[in-house]
């Protein structure tokens, strides 16, 4: 039974390899094959799946990375983007404000100048001392509100192809956090309604000289304030009267007859003249030339001094500047001849003689002015008077 047994199965394993052995003729590599997948499957079955989750698993993290990460990097960005907006304005912001501290300088320094009657040695050091000190405070007022901080300074004021406008360039430098700035600034900004500091200056330590609101004098002939203009201000009806200053002070400068200058009077607010081509001042009889010296306008003028150099008891400069007129007090007195009276004639080294120019007649008295006949008449459109 052994024995028969035993054969059984060596016949039976003969005959297996007798049939391998035709097999392989027609398959034998796949055979192969597929006894190494069922060695795979049946021998390392656990391995394979963990091969395949730790695939997926593999993969599935580095997705999430990926979409967590550009979820973080789209909020970093979005939130970039509000603090350098944010900065953005209060930088805006705080240039608007250059302007006006620079205005405000001006202003205080022309103030100091005429309450002292004492000018300027350079007006331009003077306000740029100024501004740096209000551009301080400034600084320190953005740092205590927002945090940023600011450092700013002139570095320069120049005149323009206005002559009543200046240019403040102010250097600005910022940093917080990753954001920085930094820029050169520049502005414009004016003198109108500012005062005249040159009368004051130049006849001011006199006991008769005075600064008054003409509008309370109850005089008609001050009354008309044309505010068709860029440099209207109620508060700006102050003129200067001389008294005997001015008289006084042309006499010294040895001009003829210097007493047709008692009792004058001048503007003292800085007003632009509306009449512009200025010939048209002789226009309508004269009328046009009386509303220019009731209102007390300034004129554009290359001979004139520009607004800081006025503050350095100049009345004239290099620059492009303006100029207005002194008003001889009303006279029946006909045919005089006098300083000629634009301000930067009257108040410099070389005055030089105006004829008597009458712009208006009423009840017996002439208004006048004292007019260089081939300068000053012409450029006003006073030749036929
Ligand atoms: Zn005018
Ligand atoms: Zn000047």
């Amino acid at each position: 039974m052994t024995i028969k047994k035993y054969f059984k199965t060596r016949k039976g394993t003969k005959k297996s390899v007798q049939e391998r052995d035709y097999d392989s003729d027609y398959s034998n590599k796949g055979l192969h094959k597929e006894s190494r997948i069922k060695n795979l499957l049946n021998d390392n079955k656990g391995n394979y799946s963990i091969v395949i989750s730790a695939i997926l698993l593999i993969s599935f993290l580095i997705l999430s990375i990926i979409v967590l990460n550009t979820v973080l990097e789209e909020r970093e960005e979005h939130t970039d983007t509000i603090a350098s907006n944010q900065y953005q304005y209060i930088i805006e912001d705080y240039k608007r404000n250059l302007p006006n501290i620079e205005r405000e300088a001006l202003e205080e320094l022309s103030l100091y100048v005429i309450e002292n009657k004492r000018p300027c040695f350079n007006s331009r050091d003077d306000l740029k001392e100024i501004i740096d000190e209000k551009l301080a405070q400034k600084n320190q007022e953005y740092y205590q509100n927002y945090n940023i901080e600011i450092n700013s300074s002139i570095i320069g004021i120049e005149n323009t192809s206005d002559p009543f406008s200046y240019k403040f360039k102010t250097y600005i430098s910022s940093v917080k956090g990753d954001f920085s700035y930094e820029e050169i600034d520049e502005s414009y900004v004016n003198c109108y309604n500012l005062k005249d500091p040159v009368p004051v200056l130049f006849c001011g330590d006199d006991s008769s000289f005075r600064i008054e609101d003409y509008s309370l004098l109850g005089d008609s002939d001050f009354g008309t304030h044309d505010s068709n203009f860029e440099n209207d201000d109620s508060s700006s009806n102050q003129k200067v009267f001389y008294g005997h200053s001015l008289a006084k002070f042309l006499r010294r400068h040895h001009v003829e007859n210097y007493s047709f200058y008692e009792n004058a009077s001048s503007p003292f607010i800085i007003k632009r003249c509306p009449y512009d081509p200025y010939k048209h001042h002789g226009d309508d009889n004269g009328r046009i030339m009386k509303n220019c010296r009731d209102n007390g306008y300034y004129h554009e003028s290359a001979d004139g001094a520009c607004y800081l150099c006025r503050l350095e008891g100049k009345s004239g400069c290099d620059h492009y500047g303006f100029e207005t007129f002194i008003n001889p007090q009303k006279t029946n007195e006909t045919g005089g001849v006098s300083a000629c009276g634009s301000d930067h004639v009257i108040f410099s080294d070389d005055i030089y003689p105006g004829v008597e120019v009458i712009y208006n007649s009423e009840n017996g008295l002439n208004e006048i002015l004292y007019l260089d006949p081939h300068g000053h008449k012409v450029k006003y459109g006073m030749s036929e008077y």
